[in-house]
Formats: structure tokens, sequence, C-alpha cells
């Protein structure tokens, strides 16, 4: 049985401009994300990765295109719906994690749910909220970090928190930019066992972006960013080491 798409873009073209001048960056992307796989998006650096991602995630909009999700166009619904799908139907984590410093590792994994609702909301539901965000916590193996703050965590940390925030709403599929683009080569080989694992046991998608080709082929499908298109890279040499061990 062929799996179903859970993220598919349609003829992507995106420019900036500067200084009047248009510099094209994406020019006519098209790509299918398989529900149940890890899917590589791999180029070199100013590729246009990370606009490709903004594009996915809504956080921009493309100049020509369309971006569906699970069936349904994405790219140019309302505000609230956008806002909707990037706080419960995906999950974002980030070469520089983001994570709030003034806040725990707990505080950071619960802080997207106590925005996303009411206060009413969040007040009556606080005691199930911070359960789970503790057993995201201790998905990532960090819950014995809970109480320390970013600057008291190592880069791994950081972004095992951010994978903890990410995965607080079960997400269909993780978007994930450069995440062991700043951490050393045993941290990111920790961190891409723990995407591998989430993957193998919670079946999620994972959509993941790099400029390492190593990196790449260990995803199920990789695609490479050239000239603004995304070419699929079938050949590449999938011993995938992404796999769990
Ligand atoms: P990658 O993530 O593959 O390194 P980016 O998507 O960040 O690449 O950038 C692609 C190109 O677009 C680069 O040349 C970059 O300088 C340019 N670019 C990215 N964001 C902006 C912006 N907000 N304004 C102008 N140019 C941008
Ligand atoms: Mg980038």
């Amino acid at each position: 049985m062929t799996q179903p798409t859970v993220l598919s873009a349609r003829g992507i073209y995106k420019s900036y401009h500067k200084d009047k001048i248009e510099v094209p960056v994406l020019r006519g992307v098209d790509v299918d994300m398989t529900a149940g796989l890890v899917t590589a998006l791999v180029g070199r650096s100013g590729s246009g990765k990370s606009t490709l991602m903004h594009l996915l995630a809504t956080l921009d909009r493309p100049d020509a295109g369309e971006v569906h999700f699970c069936g349904e166009r994405i790219d140019n619904a309302t505000r609230s719906r956008r806002d909707a799908y990037r706080n419960h139907d995906i999950g974002i984590i980030f070469q520089f994690y983001h994570l709030l410093p003034e806040l725990s590792a707990l505080e950071n994994v619960l802080a997207p749910t106590m925005i996303s609702r009411s206060v009413w909301n969040y007040f009556t539901h606080r005691k199930e909220v911070r359960l789970r965000a503790e057993a995201m916590l201790d998905r990532v193996g960090l819950l014995h970090r809970a109480k320390h703050k970013p600057c008291e965590m190592s880069g791994g940390e950081m972004q095992r928190t951010a994978i903890a925030r990410a995965l607080m709403t079960d997400p269909k599929l993780l978007l994930a930019d450069e995440p062991t683009g700043n951490l050393d080569t045993e941290t990111g080989q920790e961190i891409l066992k723990l995407l591998a694992q989430l993957n193998q046991d919670d079946n999620l998608t994972i959509v993941m972006i790099t400029h390492d080709d190593s990196i790449a082929a260990g995803a199920d499908i990789c695609h490479r960013m050239q000239d603004g298109m995304l070419e699929s890279a079938a050949n590449f040499n999938f011993e995938r080491p992404l796999v769990a061990a």
C-alpha cells in the first residue's frame, strides 16, 4: 500500500528584493513528503533550503505555487488556520534551538501550549499539560534537566529540549532545519539517532534540511537543491546511518 503524502509543494517560486534588484531563490520547487518517511532536502549554504522551509511552515508566502498539508491548501489559508497549522499540525526545530533563555527546560517545552490556549483552558488543563511536557522531556532523555535554563545546558541538551517542545502537540510532521548544524559530530549523531527513533517508534514524518551529504544519505528519500529547484537524488547510498542502532 502506498503511504499518503503529508506535505507537498507545487511550483514554488520565491525571490528576495534588495535595492530594487530581484534575487530569485526558488524557481519552481516541486516536492512531496510521504507519511512515515525521513525526507532530506540537501544543498549548499545559500541554496534556498531555509527559504523553502519557511514557506512549508507558512512563516512566509511564496510568490507563486502552492503548499498542501494532508490535502488541504495551507499557503493561502487564513492567519488563524496557519497559526493552528504551525502550533498543532507540525513541529519545527532549528539550528540555534530558539529557546527562551529565562525559562527552564520544562517551561520552554510548556510555553507554546500555554500561549496557544486561552488562560482558562490552560488553567483547567495545566496539570495534564505539565505531565505531557515531562513525558516529552523524558522521551528525549532530558527529564533530569527539567529545571535547568538553556545557559546551564549543552548544545545537544538544548536541541533535545527543542525537540521535546516540538513534540508537545503530537505533530504529523517535523521540519528540522540543520538540527545538528551547531553541534560537534558526536552530539550531532546522538540527535540524529533520537530523530531516527522518533521516526521508527512513533512513525513521525521528518523533513531533514541539511548541507551535509552524509546526513542526507541517512534519509529514506533525498532531494537536492540545485539552481532554485529540487532534484530527486535517488542514487544516494542508502546505508541509513540515521537508523537507530
Ligand atoms: P540556505 O538555508 O540553503 O543556506 P537561505 O534560504 O537561507 O539558504 O538563503 C537563500 C538565499 O536567499 C541566500 O542567497 C540568502 O542570502 C538570500 N536570503 C535569505 N533570506 C533573505 C532575506 N530575508 N532577504 C534577502 N535575501 C535573503
Ligand atoms: Mg539555512
